[in-house]
């Protein structure tokens, strides 16, 4: 039923539904394919996690992301995951805090990658979203399923809210 009524809506009447999310981001037009500085900075996540995760193989662990940030000056800073069942920060977070506070105010690029080999693994949402009010226009890399690709992180956010200090809660 659902399916019916969404198929009979004019063609120029751009619905979001479940069916275009599926279809992953190759219909989003910033998803590229990796510049060489975006597969270092994997690498670089990658190298953090696996000298610092707590867990072996197939063992659970608090330290099983590693995340790496590029800014505009070409400079990388790293996280890892602090898990904690109170909402223990991820990667990504634990990377932005570093970054700023070692001056970097302008990032241009993130990931964050599984231990034990996992790769690269996108952003939940809550990430998203503090990606998005933090640095808009900030690139992603993430699996899809057209392999790993460099998308903004706008693209990753549709329809969202955009929070600042400034403005409070507004659409983005
Ligand atoms: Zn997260």
């Amino acid at each position: 039923m659902y399916r019916n009524t969404t198929a009979s809506r004019p063609a120029t009447q751009h619905i979001p539904s479940v069916s275009s999310r599926l279809l992953g981001v190759t219909h989003i037009s910033s998803g590229r394919e990796l510049a060489a500085n975006e597969l270092d900075l994997i690498n670089l996540a990658r190298e953090v996690i696996d000298a610092n995760t707590d867990a072996g193989p197939d063992e659970d662990g608090v330290h099983t992301m590693g995340a790496a940030v590029l800014d505009q000056d070409g400079r990388t800073f790293t996280g890892i995951n602090l898990y904690h069942f109170t909402g223990g920060p991820c990667a990504e977070l634990v990377a932005l805090g570093t970054a700023r506070a070692q001056g970097a105010r302008h990032l241009t690029h993130i990931v964050a990658v599984g231990n034990h080999g996992r790769g690269p693994v996108g952003p939940c949402g809550r990430d998203r979203q503090v990606l998005l009010d933090y640095y808009p226009g900030i690139r992603v890399i993430l699996p899809t399923r057209n392999g790993l690709r460099s998308v903004l992180i706008d693209d990753l956010v549709p329809l969202a809210t955009a929070w600042s200090i400034e403005h409070g809660s507004e659409m983005a």
